[in-house]
């Protein structure tokens, strides 16, 4: 334990420094271009300091062990041929078709835990959140985080198209990962930028916004793609008006506090109102 302790504070002064960056990119971006007016320290801010903290402490703690174990696993699955293919494509025709396969593979993790019920309860915490703004992606229940991120990484191990055996991960895996964190803080944040014809080629703001409205059954369930609408397109789930959402959040029953977020989809808290399909 003591052991690791040098590596946990390289860890969290990382952190950090990254909430740091993403506070001075974000709160004047919100200030000048509000989507909503709302307080700086809105409701639940403190939580999602949290989650910040836990959810970016995780990927090397849980997440890279189990994507080796896959790998592992998964390696055999498909023929040596593909992935020596693979493996001579340029850098840049690797990295897109990794961020093309690894969204579909999110796009359907996305959309079982809003479909599978006794999955929705641990993604209702991302949900729960009534004020957008950039700090609202890092709440997530660790267990959604890890299954979302597997779902997008594992189509990646099969095509070959990324390692996750490489000593220091490889280049293909850094920019999804680092192109999906960073895409994920803006498409949460509290702008009223709209993009025009760009709005169905890549996530925006406005398109990640109507994912998380709660204006109705028409709006539910739509958008749950992370950087690629048009898979949203392909597979029936497509929902851009031209307004922005009036209300955001879930009908769904979310503890306010980190503890409680964390236990009640394990139904671990007296409360365990959470279960049932977000519909
Ligand atoms: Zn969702
Ligand atoms: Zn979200």
């Amino acid at each position: 334990m003591l052991a690791n302790l040098p590596a946990l504070v390289t860890d969290l002064l990382r952190l950090s420094l990254w909430l740091l960056l993403l506070a001075l990119v974000f709160l004047p971006l919100e200030r000048l271009w509000a989507a909503h007016k709302q307080p700086l320290l809105r409701q639940g801010w403190l939580t999602d300091l949290g989650h910040y903290f836990v959810n970016g402490l995780l990927p090397a703690l849980v997440l890279a062990p189990l994507l080796s174990l896959l790998a592992l696993a998964l390696h055999g699955l498909v023929p040596t041929g593909l992935h020596a293919w693979v493996a001579e494509l340029p850098l840049g025709a690797r990295i897109a078709a990794a961020l093309v396969v690894g969204e579909i593979g999110f796009y359907w993790g996305h959309r079982l835990m809003h479909t599978v019920p006794w999955l929705w309860p641990f993604h209702a915490v991302h949900h729960s959140a009534t004020d957008m703004d950039w700090l609202v992606n890092t709440r997530a229940h660790p267990f959604d985080m890890v299954f979302q991120r597997l779902c997008g990484y594992v189509p990646l191990y099969i095509s070959g198209l990324a390692h996750p055996l490489a000593a220091g991960g490889d280049a293909v895996s850094i920019a999804v990962l680092l192109l999906g964190v960073v895409w994920g803080f803006f498409v949460h944040a509290n702008v009223r930028w709209r993009f025009g014809p760009l709005e169905q080629l890549v996530a925006t703001p406005a398109f990640h916004h109507w994912h998380h409205a709660n204006d109705g059954p028409a709006t539910l369930n739509k958008n749950y793609a992370a950087l690629l609408p048009w898979v949203d397109r392909i597979f029936g789930s497509f929902y851009l008006p031209a307004q922005l959402p009036q209300h955001y959040g879930t009908d769904t029953p979310v503890p306010e506090h980190l503890i409680g977020q964390w236990l009640q989809p394990l139904g671990l808290t007296k409360d365990s109102a959470a279960s049932g399909i977000r519909e």
